[in-house]
């Protein structure tokens, strides 16, 4: 049996990950899913690079999404345009079963209306890079007042990059009742800074490298 079916995910996902060709959950994946699925929690969760993280997040956060809902609910910031599109591109395979979810990417070198046009439409899932989220917050073309689940992908990286004060800013915008995900390879000072000032009582979790 697929050790898949053990975690909790609905069947829809099932089907996705039936799909993709994933056979077990990897190590972190095995770890987070449950949690986030069960537990209305925050979490750190620390793998390394190649470990199968967007899953890790991004599944429970497509069964939590509320698809009748059009409002924005999750966020998730990641360091540059290629991760954007990369994850949107995972969590649009992950949810090809569930009806009404949109994901959108924002990202910058690219043209801020369309981007604005496409989260007006309704984006349930927004995946985001600091720098252009800010803009769009500062132009008021987006609305994260609502969200239940704010996701820092790749934190590690995003602060070496300079968004510290960004994601600040950003964070500072939404709801306190929301839940808050780190995830990242590294536990640099900026990231605990992060963790200790946005997050609470966060579970953390922490795995070796890929089917260690
Ligand atoms: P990370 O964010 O930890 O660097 P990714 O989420 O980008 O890792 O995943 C790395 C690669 O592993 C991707 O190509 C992804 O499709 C693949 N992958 C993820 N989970 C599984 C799994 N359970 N089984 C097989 N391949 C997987
Ligand atoms: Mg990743």
């Amino acid at each position: 049996m697929n050790k898949f079916e053990q975690l909790g995910l609905s069947e829809s996902l099932l089907k996705a990950i039936l799909d993709l060709g994933f056979e077990n959950p990897t190590d972190v994946q095995e770890k987070a899913i449950p949690l986030l699925l069960e537990k209305d929690t925050d979490m750190v969760a620390l793998a390394q690079t190649g470990t199968g993280k967007t899953a890790a997040f991004g599944f429970p956060v497509i069964q939590k999404i509320d698809a009748d809902n059009r409002n924005t609910q999750a966020l998730i910031l990641s360091p540059t345009r290629e991760l954007c599109l990369q994850i949107t591109n995972e969590l649009k395979n992950y949810s090809k079963y569930e009806k009404g979810i949109n994901v959108v990417a924002v990202y910058g070198g690219a043209s801020i209306t369309e981007q604005a046009r496409d989260i007006k439409r309704g984006a349930q899932i927004i995946v985001a890079t600091p720098g252009r989220m800010q803009d769009m917050i500062n132009r008021g073309l987006v609305n994260i007042s609502q969200i239940n689940f704010c996701i820092l992908d790749e934190a590690d990286e995003m602060l070496n990059m300079g968004f510290y004060e960004d994601i600040v800013n950003i964070l500072s915008t939404t709801p306190d009742e929301k839940n808050t995900w780190l995830f990242s390879a590294t536990m640099p000072a900026e990231v605990a800074r992060i963790g200790k000032q946005f997050m609470k009582d966060p579970i953390e979790i922490t795995v070796g490298a890929k089917n260690s």
